[in-house]
């Protein structure tokens, strides 16, 4: 950040799924939050498929998990939660996901968007992403850059009052490229709470160990007990 620069205040949070954010980024959100940060979550898709239970409707999960996930963003003390609805596992980078994002960063107006990695990495060989993640990843950087910021692209915006906004950095978590590390050592019981609070999709009894190994891993390479990584793109 330039030194002739007001400090980072606002962040937002882009993800496919209810309880994506708690995974990948839940303690920088707390830590962000503490420290008195604006944050918003964007959910793009409305977690109708995550059940395996043959009682279970996506109806009733729609209900369920947009709850839990509210329920979350209280713990986190989050400022809102916006829920674009589209429907679970068929989530593409569409222009008008685009467009649905750019209104929300144009309304919120974040410093840092933290969005998850568009990009299906085969050489891990260990993790296949979902197909929303990327879908997410992917129109949430481009609604970041350039939609966001240009006037004329999607003017039906500027009628709704929508003046443009320029992020400042984007924080994009889930890859082996990570050069941002944030220390969540003193959140991370906020954020398993914040975890577990997606009672119909978090194991109440392992989620939160799964949740500090991870943590405890990131922070082995940064010396920190417990980190969070993220790949930084700073917009000059
Ligand atoms: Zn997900």
């Amino acid at each position: 950040m330039a030194e002739n620069e007001e400090p980072f205040r606002r962040g937002m949070v882009v993800m496919a799924h209810p309880d994506d954010a708690e995974w990948s980024c839940s303690g920088t959100v707390a830590r962000w939050c503490a420290e008195g940060w604006d944050v918003v979550y964007v959910l793009c898709t409305d977690g109708s498929k995550g059940s395996s239970d043959p009682e279970m409707t996506s109806e009733k999960l729609v209900e369920i998990r947009e709850k839990e996930q509210r329920d979350a963003g209280n713990v986190l003390g989050l400022q809102d939660v916006v829920f674009l609805g589209y429907p679970d596992s068929y989530l593409e980078p569409t222009l008008e996901l685009r467009k649905d994002i750019a209104r929300e960063i144009r309304r919120y107006k974040p410093d840092v968007v933290i969005v998850g990695s568009p990009g299906r990495d085969i050489e891990r060989g260990y993790y296949v992403s979902h197909p929303d993640h990327l879908a997410a990843g992917e129109a949430a950087l481009s609604a970041i850059f350039p939609t966001a910021r240009d006037r004329l692209t999607f003017p039906e915006l500027l009628d709704e009052g929508l003046e443009p906004h320029n992020v400042r950095e984007v924080w994009v978590t889930g890859g082996d490229n990570s050069d941002q590390f944030v220390d969540v050592e003193a959140y991370m019981d906020t954020a398993v709470k914040a975890l577990k609070a997606h009672k119909s999709q978090v194991d109440q009894e392992n989620a939160g160990e799964w949740f500090r190994q991870g943590r405890i891993d990131t922070g082995k390479k940064v010396g920190m007990a417990y980190a969070e990584g993220f790949k930084r793109i700073p917009f000059g």
